[in-house]
């Protein structure tokens, strides 16, 4: 059992975090910024979508109905292609050598089975925690690794900002992502909490701008990431939203 206790104080975490040589966080130096952060109007929560606030099955799901391989199929090969670490997009190629995302994406789409989320979609513990960790002071955020057509469902949820990758020209894990992210919320990184499913994309990169990186081990991706030594990376280690906002007490 890798899943640290959800109610492990991140303060902690973050010391103990702060205490290693780790240039990536700035080390020890960063340290002594903690005691400047005081100002809970200024924390941010940054969210991932995918697997984080939403269930992907039925998503990934018209992915094999569109290839016609049986779903169980479809999902099994894409968790072999996670736990090799290989690109997930891989996971077309063994069913459709020589497949092109962007040629078949909008046939996909126009046979009647877009890439896309409704409320239905939401994991159920998600419109409950964006409220929960509202109340507690938290402004929210969703910005994430998604196509430009995720931005309708995006302005659905009640947070105060959204993003996607394709709208701003650059995706996770690249370091200007998570750059972008402290742009645009108008804070320090040490002010930023960032929440998602998977190790390589979220926590590392997150953890490397100096935020708080709080790893969800949920969905394909969190399930399997959890098990990699670098999840011992993530600040906070969740199994549920349910658990956020009493996990992040007493941040920063
Ligand atoms: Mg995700």
């Amino acid at each position: 059992m890798h899943v640290r206790s959800q109610t492990r104080s991140p303060i902690r975490d973050r010391t103990d975090a702060r205490q290693e040589s780790d240039p990536a966080t700035g080390g020890s130096a960063g340290g002594g910024r903690i005691e400047h952060m005081t100002d809970a109007a200024q924390r941010w929560v940054v969210l991932d979508l995918g697997e984080t606030l939403v269930d992907e099955t039925e998503n990934w799901g018209r992915w094999a109905d569109h290839l016609a391989v049986p779903r169980l199929t479809f999902f099994a090969a894409l968790g072999a292609v996670i736990a090799a670490r290989r690109p997930h997009t891989d996971v077309f190629e063994l069913f459709r050598p020589g497949f092109r995302l962007e040629e078949e994406a909008p046939r996909k789409a126009a046979a009647g089975l877009p890439w896309g989320f409704s409320q239905d979609d939401l994991y159920l513990d998600a419109l409950p925690a964006l409220r929960d960790l509202r109340a507690a002071g938290f402004r929210l955020a969703v910005m994430a690794n998604q196509p430009a057509e995720a931005m309708a469902f995006l302005r659905t949820l009640p947070v105060d900002r959204v993003a996607t990758s394709a709208g701003w020209g650059v995706a996770k894990p690249d370091p200007a992502f998570f750059a972008r992210v402290a742009s645009e919320v108008g804070t320090a990184p040490e002010h930023i909490a960032y929440v998602g499913d998977r190790v390589d994309n979220d926590v590392l990169p997150a953890r490397g701008a100096g935020m708080l990186a709080v790893h969800l081990r949920r969905g394909p991706w969190g399930v399997i990431h959890a098990d990699w030594p670098e999840a011992a990376q993530a600040h906070v280690r969740l199994t549920s939203l349910g658990a956020i906002t009493v996990a992040l007490e007493g941040w920063p």
